[in-house]
């Protein structure tokens, strides 16, 4: 991404689920929120009704508009559900909302992760 698209995204406000928190081309509500199945429990590797990885684009729009109270909230509840569906499946799981985590404690809190060298497509 060039670096003048990233920062012409940081005025964008994406509606998000008031519910749950997934972001929504429009309403307030997303389509699982309206029709919510009572006593719904998440299943290893879902989040509030959704699988994590749907979760991803709305992680994406966080970071681009740096929410970092949202992320903060959403990001330990996913790697807790990609690790659930790890454990459960013996998959390993791929560690992306790992990473996300931590590189929002290093931007945020000076927290530089040991051991973790990752080339950063940030300029
Ligand atoms: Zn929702």
């Amino acid at each position: 991404m060039h670096p003048s698209d990233h920062m012409s995204m940081r005025t964008f406000k994406a509606n998000r689920c008031r519910a749950c928190g997934i972001v929504l081309g429009f309403g307030d509500r997303c389509d699982w929120c309206q029709h919510r199945p009572p006593g719904h429990v998440d299943a290893p590797g879902e989040y509030r009704g959704r699988h994590h990885s749907e979760w991803i684009g709305t992680v994406q729009v966080l970071v681009d508009e740096d929410d970092v109270h949202a992320l903060q909230l959403l990001l330990p509840r996913l790697v807790v559900a990609a690790t659930a569906e790890a454990e459960a499946t013996g998959r390993p799981s791929h560690g992306w909302f790992d990473e996300q985590l931590a590189q929002l404690e290093e931007r945020n809190f000076g927290v530089t992760p040991t051991g973790r060298t990752r080339d950063s497509d940030a300029a």
